[in-house]
This record gives structure tokens, C-alpha cells and sequence, in this order.
């Protein structure tokens, strides 16, 4: 694996490679030193799980670590943004975790030729995908409930606008995960196949074994959208949440809108600050994989 764009173009064997590895890290059975290795963050949208866990990752595995600083670069002096990397590059930058909001950038850029070889990872691009944060998903799950397909997830709330849902419907559908999806018409997006959609959150609720909340995404959306009527029908509280639901969230949480608060001091909601802990430990593991193509 010499990039990270998307799920798609994983395997389930390298998805589980990636797990298995992430594991042997969280274990501390497996330790790396990639010190010969320099990867740079460029984040062109707000971030503050995975850009800081993609950073301690770095750290725990021994890479020299660049933040690239998109408002004192010459991005603002007007140069492109392959002529920037193709920059990095011959100055022996070997991996770029990027995030950016635009769908399709990161792809484009992964296959053009540059000065050096340098390798992709994908940490959010626009409404598209976000694979970290999947895999980081998935570990958390299959952490959890050992037969997965055997499962079923509710995610709830801004479908459209959201990169996480799409990356991991494209994840759990290649485990047989039972997948539905619970939004008004206005954050359903365009149907995907193999999921289930509800409109009705009693319905959706009824037989669940996993509720994923999405954040909506006000930065995304031009159109007006009745958040009264959102919260009233959509909002998960103590009293809708099945007894036994683990409840998941990518965050950054907005309080009293997808999540009323006093959720998050039930025991199910536990789950979310897993998931911040685990990313750290996926993302060691994408870094491990993508230097290791390479030879480094
Ligand atoms: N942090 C996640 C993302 O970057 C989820 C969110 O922002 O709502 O997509």
C-alpha cells in the first residue's frame, strides 16, 4: 500500500492487515523506527482528533514530523499546489497526510509523477472520504463485537454532507455489516445500495446493536435547515437510546443538536473517546504500511 486515497481500494485482507497491526501497537508488542523517514501534515481544513493523532502517531513511530502551514506558505503567494509537493518532495519529504475539501484533489495528486516518490495519505477530503477515521471505526467495532457481520449500525443525522458515513458504509458493507441510516430527506444524500434508510427513529432503533451520530455539517450546507424539527425528531437522548446501544461519533460533537448531553455520560457513550484513543494506533499502522512500501 503506497497511498491511502479511499476504502474502496482496500481489501478486506489489508483492512485487517492494517487492524492486526494497529493491535500489535496498541499492544506495544510491535514497535518501528522509521527515522529515516519524513512525513508532513498538510491540513487545509480545521482539525483537531486527527491531525493531533496523526501527529502523536508520528511520534510513537519514530518519523521526522513537518506541519506544513498552509497561511504562511507560498500557497498564499499563488503557486500551485503540485509544484508545492513536487517542492516537498525534492526536499525529501517521503509521505504527506492531507486533508482538503475539495472530493477528488488528494486522488489527482496521488497519480502525478514527482521529483521523489512520495506517498499519500487521505485524512478527510471533503464530503468524500475519510479512511483513517473508518479503519479507526472499524478496530473500535471489531474490538467489541467479535462477528461483525453478525451486527447491525444505525448512523444518524447529516448523511450527505458527511465523508465519515461514506467511508464507512464502503468499509462495514465489505464485512456484511447490516447497515441503515436514519436522516430526514434533506440529509439522506443519494441513496447508497445494500443500506437501509429510515426516516422514523423508533423504527431505526427498534433492532440495533451499534448507533453511529454524525455532526452536521453547517460549514457544507447553503440551504436552510429547521434545526428545531432536526432535534425534535433526530436528536439521540437518554430516553431513545436502546439500553444495550454502543453509541459511537466521529466529533467534534455539537452539543444538544445530534447528541443531547446527557447521553454522554452514559455507559454507552464510552465508545467515543475509544475511538479517539484507537486512532492513534490505526494511523501508526497506515504510516508503518505506506513508509514500508517504500523502503523506509
Ligand atoms: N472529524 C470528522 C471529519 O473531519 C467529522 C466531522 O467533522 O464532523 O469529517
Amino acid at each position: 500500500m503506497k497511498h491511502l486515497i479511499d476504502i474502496e481500494s482496500l481489501t478486506t485482507d489489508e483492512i485487517n492487515q492494517i487492524c492486526a497491526k494497529a493491535l500489535d501497537f496498541e499492544k506495544g508488542i510491535r514497535k518501528t523506527n522509521h527515522q529515516n523517514a519524513n512525513v508532513i501534515n498538510m491540513f487545509f481544513e480545521n482539525s483537531t482528533r486527527t491531525r493531533l493523532s496523526f501527529e502523536m502517531a508520528e511520534n510513537k513511530i519514530n518519523c521526522n514530523k513537518f506541519n506544513f502551514s498552509i497561511d504562511t506558505s507560498s500557497i498564499n503567494k499563488g503557486e500551485d499546489i503540485f509544484d508545492t509537493i513536487n517542492n516537498l518532495s525534492a526536499i525529501g519529504m517521503n509521505a504527506i497526510v492531507m486533508r482538503h475539501w475539495d472530493n477528488d484533489l488528494i486522488k489527482e495528486l496521488s497519480k502525478k509523477r514527482y521529483f521523489q516518490e512520495i506517498s499519500f495519505v487521505n485524512a478527510g477530503s471533503g464530503t468524500s472520504a475519510h479512511p483513517t477515521q473508518a479503519l479507526l471505526d472499524y478496530y473500535t467495532i471489531k474490538k467489541h463485537f467479535l462477528d461483525v457481520s453478525k451486527k447491525t449500525i444505525t448512523i444518524v443525522g447529516d448523511i450527505a454532507h458527511s465523508r465519515v458515513a461514506k467511508s464507512d458504509i464502503a468499509l462495514l458493507k465489505k464485512f456484511n455489516m447490516r447497515i441503515k441510516c436514519l436522516a430526514p430527506e434533506y440529509f439522506a444524500g443519494e441513496k447508497i445500495e445494500g443500506v437501509e434508510y429510515y426516516t422514523d427513529l423508533k423504527e431505526a432503533f427498534s433492532d440495533t446493536d451499534i448507533i453511529m451520530a454524525l455532526r452536521i455539517q453547517k460549514e457544507r450546507i447553503q440551504e436552510h435547515i429547521d434545526f428545531d424539527d432536526y432535534i425534535k425528531n433526530y436528536q439521540i437522548t437518554k430516553e431513545n437510546l436502546p439500553y444495550a446501544a454502543f453509541l459511537m461519533h466521529p466529533g467534534p460533537i455539537n452539543k444538544n443538536i445530534e447528541l443531547r448531553e446527557d447521553v454522554l455520560e452514559t455507559q454507552n457513550a464510552r465508545t467515543i473517546l475509544n475511538q479517539a484513543k484507537n486512532g492513534v494506533y490505526i494511523r501508526m499502522a497506515v504510516l508503518d504500511t505506506v513508509l514500508i512500501s517504500q523502503g523506509l
